[in-house]
Order: structure tokens, then C-alpha cells, then sequence
């Protein structure tokens, strides 16, 4: 995904603005790994071969974003990250 398209998008939970880490980018530019956080509800939102993961609590699959959260912390040595406030 493009960065200039990253950067329209808001926090699908409070429409917060969306602060971006890059992880991964092809020869493009285009990002392929990394996470939005927002600042305000404190959710992170991952992106996945280049798609952001950005969906309501409700139809969001915890159980299949955490292991790339694990991932990530191994092969980019990131901070740990909660995908959601407060668990
Ligand atoms: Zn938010």
C-alpha cells in the first residue's frame, strides 16, 4: 500500500488520527509490513502484505494478528504491542 494512501487513513474505532512504523517496504516504496497506532483509543492496526487490518473490535481476529505481532518482534525487534487497550 502506498504511503500517501496510508496517510488518509483514521482509526476506524474513534476516526483518530493514525501514527504510522514501517517494518517492511518493497522496491517501490510501497509498505508491505507495519503498524498504525492511534494515539487516542490506543489500538494498533497491522499491515499485512501491504493491506492494513483495520476493522471494528467486533470483526477483529485477535487470535490471527497476534502471531504476526510475535513475529515482528523477533524478525524487527519492536517493542512488545497490544492490538487492543487494555488486554
Ligand atoms: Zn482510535
Amino acid at each position: 500500500m502506498r504511503l500517501k494512501t496510508i496517510e488518509k487513513l483514521c482509526c476506524p474505532f474513534d476516526k483518530g488520527d493514525l501514527t504510522l512504523q514501517v517494518l517492511a517496504k518493497d522496491l517501490d516504496q510501497n509498505i508491505l509490513e507495519g503498524i498504525l497506532s492511534c494515539k487516542q483509543c490506543k489500538r494498533n492496526y497491522p499491515i499485512v502484505y501491504g493491506v492494513p487490518i483495520m476493522a471494528p473490535d467486533e470483526y477483529r481476529q485477535i487470535q490471527l494478528e497476534q502471531p504476526i505481532i510475535e513475529q515482528w518482534k523477533l524478525d524487527y525487534e519492536i517493542n512488545d504491542i497490544k492490538l487492543l487497550p487494555g488486554n
